[in-house]
């Protein structure tokens, strides 16, 4: 008999990040509401910067030095202070490895996302998972959870795919009943879809306190999730954990020229997020208008929406009309919400289109 190399049984039992699709079964294009992509792409300044970024037969800056200089300038943090990875994924499976492993557990919220499963399993840790409040991160619950043998602790603020969030109050009042040993994860990778005055603190926490590393990506508000770019800030012993950690040349040529660029674009920041609000607010509206047909929306903060089919219009049903009119939207029973589909917010035409099927469909259903 041949022998084969094993994966570790912590590794075998992790079920593999399943993304949403672009493709109809038939094979068809779909326009994509599934990945929370920006429905606008990005800067023209951070296209034109892909166009005339550096060679590829040169390795990149593996510090991403201009990048984090810009990142440290736009949000007042000392660029030491910032670590950049392959997407913000990247960074938040550096942070279960560096803090946490085998008999350790990773505490997270039920309905948050997927990664952290993956990001506890992947280093042997256990994953615990918080009791939800109507869908949203409980902050008693997360705190009712946490035993000795707490590492990590992972929240999503905006969350997906609820679109909850907590306030800088909730946050606050978290990170003060954790044990100074445990890291907290704060992943903000909808922060930018917040308006000004939602702050939930977190950075100005991760500059204050030894235990905390924020997480913000380049794949969501500034429409660059093709070229993988996140960042962290946190206290510079994490960063320095971190950095020992990653690949040495995380993030390309390309991915670093393009968020310089789109870091210098705020106003295309701007438009992207004041889009957002008039089409979420719309579509809320456009579902709550169902609401005798058992459509629900949670609130969100997000730039995606969670619709809730609670009458004789199923989730299923929906996610299968949506994608034969030409939509992929994102159904979640492997999520423990099979009565759910996740809908990103995209342009003006698309969100008319979606409300209008949704409707027929709802209306046929009864
Ligand atoms: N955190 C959350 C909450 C997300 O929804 C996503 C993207 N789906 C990410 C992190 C990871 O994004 P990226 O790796 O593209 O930065």
């Amino acid at each position: 008999m041949t022998s084969k190399p094993t994966p570790k049984p912590w590794i075998k039992a992790i079920h593999a990040y399943v993304p949403g699709k672009a493709h109809a079964d038939d094979g068809r294009e779909l326009v994509k509401l599934s990945a929370n992509e920006n429905p606008l792409g990005c800067s023209p300044a951070a296209m034109a910067a892909l166009a005339t970024a550096k060679s590829p037969a040169g390795y990149p800056d593996p510090d991403a030095s201009d990048l984090r200089a810009a990142i440290g300038a736009l949000h007042g943090i000392d660029p030491a202070r910032i670590v950049c990875g392959t997407g913000s994924d990247e960074l938040l499976n550096l942070a279960a490895q560096a803090y946490a492993g085998p008999g350790d557990e990773v505490l997270f919220s039920n309905f948050s996302f997927a990664v952290y499963d993956i990001a506890a399993r992947r280093c042997g840790a256990t994953p615990v998972i918080a009791a939800d409040k109507d869908y949203g991160t409980d902050v008693d619950a997360l705190i009712g959870a946490v035993t000795d043998k707490t590492r990590v602790v992972f929240v999503a603020n905006p969350n997906n795919p609820t679109g909850s969030f907590l306030p800088a109050s909730q946050i606050a009042r978290l990170h003060a009943a954790l044990p100074g040993d445990v890291l907290f994860v704060l992943d903000q990778a909808y922060a930018e879809y917040l308006s000004g005055n939602e702050d939930d603190g977190g950075i100005a926490l991760a500059g204050s306190h030894a235990n905390v590393l924020v997480t913000r990506t380049f794949s969501k508000i500034y429409g660059l999730a093709g070229e993988r770019i996140g960042w962290a800030t946190g206290h510079p012993d994490i960063i320095a954990s971190l950095n020992r950690i990653r690949g040495p040349f995380n993030v390309t040529n390309h991915g670093q020229a393009a968020a310089l660029a789109a870091i210098g674009d705020q106003a295309f920041v701007a438009a992207s997020r004041d889009h957002n609000a008039v089409e979420l607010r719309r579509f809320v509206d456009a579902v709550e208008r169902l609401g005798n047909h058992g459509l629900r929306a949670l609130p969100s903060k997000g730039n995606f929406l969670l619709v809730l089919f609670e009458g004789s219009l199923s989730a299923e049903k929906a996610y299968n009309a949506l994608a034969e009119g030409g939509y992929a939207t994102r159904w979640l029973p492997g999520a423990g919400l099979p009565h759910c589909l996740r809908i990103t917010i995209g342009t003006t035409e698309h969100m008319d289109h979606v409300a209008r099927i949704l409707r027929e469909q709802a209306e046929a259903a009864q």
